[in-house]
This record gives C-alpha cells, structure tokens and sequence, in this order.
C-alpha cells in the first residue's frame, strides 16, 4: 500500500518520465559559440519535442519543453521558414506493461488514454504542432523495424547474451552490483537479468562521435552538455544491448519475435518514422530530414546525442543539425512539505491566467539551459510586471489616447525636422529591439529575448510620462495637437514592433493588441520585414480593451487550492504499482526501499462507517463525509465524486486513515483520509470488507 505523497521535489520532463535532482547543474548558451552554425540557417525548419512517455500524466514539466518548441515553430513560421513541428507519446516498455496490469487495463488502454491527455493539454493550449506520432501507431512500428533490419542488414548488430542489472524506471541496463543494487542514474533498486539479446555495436562509433562533436560544436547545446557527452564518449562505449525478451509491450524484433526491441532504439526512431521514413510516401522525409532542433530535457542528452546519431551514422542517414537540451525546472513552495510534493498541473495556470501567461513566465524566468524554478508567487509577480502594468498598460494608454483625441485613427506625426531627440531614441531602441531580440532567439536565449523586447516596453514607458501626451491633449494649439500626434505615433509604432516580436511567445493577447492597433490578422504579417516606421498614419484602431488583467492577492490562493484539490483527488488514491510509483522522491537507497513494521504501526487504519456524504460546493471532484470510527465522528473530504453518487455511500464501512494530520481543503477541514484503489487513469474504488467487521477496529 502506498499513501500518496508520491511526488517529486523536483520535476523534469522527460521521454522516460519524471527524474530527479537535487543540485542545479547549469549551462549557459554562448552567443559566439554556435553562431556560425547551420541550425536555421536552411529553407525549411523541422523541429521535435521529445515524445513524453506515457507513465505520467503531463504537467507543468512537460508543457516547458512543448512551449519552447512551439515558440520557436511559430517564429520561423512568421519568418516565412517551410516549419515541421512534431510531437508525440512514447508508449512501449515494461513500465507501461506493469502499470497497466496493476490497473487492471491493457496497455494499449493505458496508453490511449494517457497520450490523448498529453493530445488534449497541447491543443487546449494552441500547441502549434504539425503531427502527433505515437509510438504504438502502425506507421511507427513499420518505420522501426525497417531500422532494425537496416542496422542489421548493415552488419551493426548481433546477438549475445547479457547479465547484470537492470533499472525498470529508466529502461537501462546499468552498471551495478548485486540484486536490488540501486540504479546510478536514479537510486530506485535494479533487477537482475538473464537475456539473450540483440547488441548493437555502438563501440564503433566512439572515434566517429567524438569527430562529430568536435567538428560541430553546435551539435549539442548547451556547451556544458556538449563537453558531458564529450567526457562519456571518450571514457569508452560498450555495445548496447537493444531488445528484451522478459516483457512483451513492445515492438517485435523483425523474424524473431520472441524479442522486442529496446524502447530507446523504438523512441528514437519517432523522429524519422514521422516523416515517413522508409514508407511508401518519403515527402515530408525528404523536405524536412534532418532536424534543425531536436528539443530535450538535460536528463536524456544521451540518448540524444550519443545513441541517436550513432544509430543514424549506421544506417547510413543524415544527422540532426541540433540537439538542444534545456535545465530542469524546480517547484518551489515553501508552504508544502517535501514530502507533499510540488508537482503543478499546467491546467490550473491556464484556467485562472491562461495561456500567455504560463509561456511568458516560462520563458522569461527561467534561463534556457538552466535549471529554472516555479512558483505561483513568482508567476503572478512577473505577469503582473511586465504583462499586466508593462506591455498591457503601454497598450491600453497608448491605444486608449489615440482613440480619445485622434477619433481612434493613427495620428500623423510632425514632419522629421521637428522630431525631438527623445522621438529618436525611441526609434532607436526599436531597431535595436529587432535585432537584439532576433540574435538572442537564435541561440535560444528567450529569456534575454524577451528582455530586450521589454527594454523597448520601458523605453516607451518613459517617454510617454516625460511627454506627458495628457496634458498635450488638453491643449488645442497647433503646435501641442502636432506634438500629441508624434508621441502617440511614436508609442503605438513602438508597441507594433514589441507585439510583432514577441507573437510567437505570447500569441493570443498579442493577436488581440495587433487587431486594436487596426493591423488584421497577426499571423499573416511577415517578421522578415519588420521595421521602425511601417505604422500607416491613419489605420483605424479596432475596439481597445485590456488584455491582461491585474491579477490580485486572490489570484495565487486560487491556484494553489485547484492543486491542493487535484492533490487530495490523487490522495485518496492507493495504488499499488509493481515497480517503484512515478514521481516517487528518490532518497538514497540505502536498503532496498522497504519500510519496517514500525513505520508501518505509524499509520492508523480504521474501520469507519460513513454517516453523512455530500458534494462540495464548486469542487467537482470532492465529497464531505462524516465517518463515524466508533470514538468519534470525523470529517474527511475525500476526492472520489466522479467515482461514487454521495448516498451510495452512506452506510457503508470503509477504510480510514484516522492518524492524519488536519489539512483544509476549499476552506473546510479534512481529518483523516479514506482508502481507495485507483487504477491509473480510472475511478477510485473504496477498500471494503466482505464479512462484517465492527466500526472502529484497527486495521494492522
Ligand atoms: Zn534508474
């Protein structure tokens, strides 16, 4: 049995799920370093998320990686760049096998429904994505045991026999000793394994990648990943094993079906199999092959950058031009205990602040390529900064005086011998907004991106106060009426550039300042051409309201409770899953992760009976119960509404955690917890008794 506070401190997203660290390894993009590369410099664009495995639901983690490559497939886009963007789910292996017999599903099952949650978070969020691979589609096996034969057929893999550790989590053979020795790369206990297997002959390629690296610097970024990798490859590579014959959740090895092929060799291959590789219709392969940006989180460079093109290099296939692995991001909230966890659901930012909101503070907070960390308070703090009083104000004022003292037309500016110096620097500051912005992107620096794009937003927010544009607009003189007209030209010429800009990062209020400026449809603008002056005088403004609403005190209470919410949902939960539960804290095993019977005797069970149940106003998930346990009758909100009809409930015996100590929840007080089962992805069902038993008998 497993109470619930399983999740991590710390969350990444990943292809193999959640990983954890507790030091910030960091690595800073180089402007120089990478700047003669060939990474956007080509026709077409074609750029990847890695594809999330499906044993957790997506979260906030997840939606960093997406966002990034979205933000980057929607500048190329404006830029008039031919863009694939693609992302998936990753849905074979024996962690997926096993969680899904301890659901009582198939895999398949399990894997539908958590890879269209993954589907459903990205299109709530206007991901841009041009395709959706998943990896039990049949175009994708296909493509996959077509590199199997090709490597094979190559002479690059052979068949031998393997023993020794194995880490279920990370699907890796590692290099431990004993049964149950803990995983280096993750700390959960390893199994021992017997397997003949397939082996690729990986160590053939150590002088090759270490070549590559070498001659491509831009080939892995971060730098500090790069000189990682470097590190590993030329410590020395060992074949790879790259099928199991222990599960069967997989895709069979070509003529020798007893065996599946290794998940990484499965995953990899997304990438080409997407694009048609090897099937009867090679045309987005031969657009699009090979990638510009292969976008992945630190804890799969790897894979990335020593499998993948090692594999490539064998059957003889270009390979990426980048790979670009971004830093972790950590969950802070001082409020909640380590072992709560911290795990933030994208959906609650998106619900109270939407969108925008969640890619700004993504990509402005955290410095690509470095560990980042998230909290409400920061998010709130910088959307209310630079969204709400920077770029929304400068919109609403600018668009608000142009409306009240031009009749809502762009004014004409006075003629160029009359702009004063300050007119000037503003131009000035855009041109250097445009190419600074520019150059920053490109090396994937959003965060001094969008810093430069904000630099402008102040610039402008200065020179209207020291212009004072209201107290011109009280004037009627000529003179006053034609400097009016040139401080709010200035401004709202200022404003398009800023908006053009940063489109690809906040898409949906720049798409609406952009049509109050009068200028239609954003997304049919050419950034290519972007340039100070090309504000036509006289454009008709579009209706002018606020874009981004001050978000108040209220606004971080109410995120945080819709998590605690989800989180006592989770909480009822009891899972028991084979291999260690994802998102497990990992603490260095010192024994092999067991509890003693003491620790179990902390945890009081009792049998309770349910007295009095009812839903909680406004929280769909959660029920009020009043749980009579013999001594005392006692509160508990339990998160099993979608589960069971309240009067169902009412008179049966249940299972509570009577020992808990008191949390609230929607502002009512919970004591204790009722035990459930909850199958990944389906309803909770109480744990009962089927003889009669006393109310309040202790379970133990
Ligand atoms: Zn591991």
């Amino acid at each position: 049995m497993t109470s619930v506070e399983a999740f991590p401190m710390i969350v990444i997203p990943s292809e193999r799920g959640i990983l954890f660290a507790s030091a910030a390894a960091c690595g800073v993009f180089q402007l120089a370093s990478a700047a003669a590369d060939a990474t956007f410099m080509s026709k077409t664009f074609y750029i990847t998320t890695p594809i999330y495995y499906v044993n957790a639901r997506p979260h906030i983690g997840h939606a960093y990686t997406t966002i990034a490559c979205d933000v980057i497939a929607r500048r190329q886009r404006m830029l008039g760049v031919d863009t694939y963007f693609l992302t998936g789910t990753d849905e074979h292996g024996q962690k997926i096998e096993r969680a899904a017999q301890a659901a009582g599903k198939t895999p398949q099952q399990l894997t539908d429904e958590v890879s269209a949650e993954f589907r459903a978070l990205w299109d709530r969020m206007g991901i841009t994505y041009d395709d959706y691979i998943r990896t039990t589609s049949e175009r994708h096996k296909r493509g996959v045991q077509a590199l199997f034969r090709k490597l094979r057929d190559s002479g690059y893999i052979y068949k031998g026999t393997y023993t020794g550790q194995y880490c279920v989590f990370d699907e890796l053979y590692v290099d431990a000793i004993g049964a149950g020795a803990p995983c280096p790369e993750c700390g959960r206990p390893t199994e021992t394994v017997h397997e003949e297997n397939y082996f690729f002959k990986l160590s053939e390629f150590q002088d090759k990648l270490i070549h590559l690296y070498t001659t491509q610097p831009g080939f892995i970024r971060p730098e500090t990943r790069r000189n990682e990798v470097l590190s590993f490859v030329k410590s020395g590579l060992r074949d790879l094993s790259i099928s199991r014959s222990t599960f069967s959740w997989g895709i069979p090895v070509p003529d020798d079906p007893k065996h599946v092929i290794y998940v990484w060799l499965d995953a990899l291959a997304n990438y080409i199999t997407a694009l048609g590789w090897s099937s009867n219709d090679t045309t987005l392969y031969d657009k699009f092959w090979p990638a510009n940006v292969h976008m992945i989180g630190k804890e799969i460079v790897r894979f990335h950058c020593v499998y993948w093109p090692a594999f490539l290099m064998a059957a003889g296939l270009p390979l990426p031009k980048s790979i670009v692995a971004h830093g972790w991001l950590l969950f802070e909230e001082s409020k909640m205990s380590k072992s709560r966890g911290n795990i933030v659901r994208a959906e609650t930012i998106l619900d109270v602040l939407g969108a925008d909101a969640l890619r700004y503070f993504l990509l402005r907070e955290v410095v690509f390529g470095q560990d980042g960390s998230f909290s409400f308070d920061a998010l709130v703090q910088r959307y209310n900064a630079d969204l709400a009083n920077g770029l929304g104000n400068l919109a609403s004022r600018t668009l608000t005086m142009i409306t009240r003292y031009f009749k809502g037309e762009v004014p004409y500016p006075s003629a160029s011998s009359s702009l004063t110096a300050d007119d000037l620097a503003v131009a000035d500051a855009a041109r250097k907004a445009v190419a600074d912005y520019g150059a920053y992107f490109d090396q994937f620096q959003f965060s001094r991106a969008l810093e430069s794009a904000w630099t402008l937003v102040a610039t402008v927010d200065k020179y209207i106060v020291e212009n004072e544009p209201w107290t011109l607009g009280e004037k009627q003189d000529e003179e006053s009426r034609s400097r009016l007209a040139t401080v709010l030209y200035t401004s709202a010429e200022a404003l398009r550039i800023v908006v053009a800009l940063v489109h690809s990062v906040i898409p949906d209020s720049t798409a609406r300042i952009w049509a109050q400026l009068g200028l239609g449809d954003v997304k049919t603008f050419s950034l290519s051409e972007l340039q100070w002056g090309q504000l036509q005088l006289g454009t008709r403004l579009g209706n002018v309201e606020a874009v981004f609403p001050r978000a108040d005190k209220s606004t971080i209470e109410r995120m945080q409770k819709m998590e605690e919410v989800d989180r006592g949902a989770a909480a009822v939960s009891v899972a028991a899953p084979a291999t260690p539960a994802v998102g497990e804290p990992v603490k260095p095993v010192a024994s092999d992760g067991k509890i003693t019977i003491d620790d179990f005797a902390k945890v009081e069970l009792r049998v309770g009976l349910v007295k009095v149940a009812e839903r909680v106003p406004k929280a769909d998930k959660l029920l009020r119960l009043e749980v009579d346990l013999g001594t005392e009758v006692c509160q508990i909100l339990a998160g099993i509404a979608e589960s069971y009809e309240p009067e169902a409930l009412v008179g049966r015996k249940v299972v509570i955690v009577a020992n808990l100590a008191p949390r609230k929840l929607r502002g009512l007080e919970s004591n204790g917890m009722i035990v459930a089962a909850s199958p990944e992805g389906g309803k909770a069902i109480l744990a009962g008794f089927l003889e009669d038993v006393p109310v309040g008998t202790r379970l133990k």
